[in-house]
């Protein structure tokens, strides 16, 4: 068994929980009164500790706020109706920090510091985690480099915090995408594969010249040839053509995520026929004129699934079907949050329950 050094915990004096209105949440902008933090140094995760979320002092020449060696995750807890905090496959982020934290030359961070520090946060600030249908406790583990020093090398010490945000009703209004076919999100060979903060900061201006012409978020296409569909925005992308469930084959310029392998996941027990494969953009445009593409929407933690109700392709805008009228994605909408509320049975054990 491994050992695990004792959390330090530190409590808020006063909690700020009475000044949140929990059926009027921005999302990410509320923030729970605790923190996990851990550091690393001489190779050793150390100094584990909770305490109140709070602003830090960092020196201006922390070496991740220059060279963005950072990684960062997301999942949400939610309450069953007797009040149990139950969190979505915690497990699956935690591989996935660590495959990011591989690509950017980070530490590996163990399974016990990770459940522990988690468990122990969760259990602190439970009554943070709201029970209003459609919201949840968003969670946000991350990990950046601590060294002072602007040479650019790998950092030798590094930060892991999670911290906490409730999120309201997320009104998953369906969104309108464009193809992108001039900037890039990812590059084979690139870090597309993991949630490292550069992947983000380059998507913003592409994405807001899209905003400018009316559009909510950029359909990435392939780097090379920018004519196979990679991801929607921060979410990745999933289409109904017939009766066939078709999503882009993760690469590395694609970010494998769990709302993904989740509806995959379901979409297989129901016996759905399901493909993951390159998809051209125009085999898209040929299935929206020839009405066989009946679903499209984008798959991630925050939204779970986003509809889209709009797709355009250079200067033609091509409505979608009503969301009515979609089977598939809205009873996989409604088979995870039955999951995750504990309504139904977890059949596929995604369920951690503090
Ligand atoms: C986080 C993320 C997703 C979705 O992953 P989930 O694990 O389902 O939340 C998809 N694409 C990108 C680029 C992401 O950052």
């Amino acid at each position: 068994m491994v050992e695990t050094a004792k959390i330090k915990i530190r409590k808020k004096e006063q909690s700020s929980l009475p000044q949140v209105d929990f059926s009027n949440i921005v999302f990410g902008r509320v923030f729970s009164d605790h923190m996990f933090v851990a550091d690393y140094r001489d190779g050793e995760w150390e100094d584990l500790r909770i305490e109140p979320y709070e602003a830090m002092q960092l020196t201006p020449g922390l070496i991740s706020l220059h060279y963005a060696q950072t990684i960062f995750e997301g999942l949400k807890a939610y309450k069953n109706d007797k009040g149990d905090v139950m969190v979505f496959r915690p497990e699956m982020n935690l591989k996935r920090l660590n495959i990011s934290a591989e690509r950017m030359c980070m530490p590996q961070l163990p399974e016990d510091i990770y459940m522990q520090g988690l468990s122990e946060l969760l259990r602190l600030d439970r009554n943070w985690v709201p029970n209003l249908p459609n919201t949840a406790l968003y969670i946000r583990p991350f990990m950046f480099g601590t060294d002072e020093y602007i040479g650019l090398k790998s950092s030798e010490t590094y930060r892991f915090i999670i911290f906490t945000c409730p999120v309201g009703a997320y009104y998953s209004k369906p969104v309108k995408v464009k193809f992108e076919r001039h900037f890039t999100r990812a590059a084979k060979g690139g870090t597309g594969f993991a949630k490292t903060g550069g992947n983000y900061a380059g998507s913003l201006y592409p994405a807001k010249l899209a905003q400018e012409k009316g559009y909510d978020q950029l359909i990435w296409t392939d780097g090379i040839e920018h004519e196979y569909v990679e991801e929607a925005g921060t979410m990745n992308i999933m289409f109904v053509i017939g009766d066939t469930l078709i999503t882009p084959h993760p690469g590395d310029s694609v970010l494998k995520g769990i709302t993904r392998d989740s509806v995959l996941t379901l979409a297989r027990d129901w016996g759905m026929k399901v493909e993951e494969r390159r998809i051209k953009t125009s085999e898209i445009v040929e299935a929206i004129k020839n009405n066989t593409l009946k679903e499209a929407f984008g798959v991630g933690t925050a939204a779970t699934i986003a509809h889209i109700s709009l797709i355009a392709d250079d200067e033609t805008d091509y409505p979608l079907p009503p969301v009515e009228s979609r089977e598939f994605s809205n009873k996989a909408l409604k088979a995870l949050d039955d999951i995750k509320t504990g309504v139904t049975e977890d059949k596929f054990n995604w369920i951690y329950k503090l």
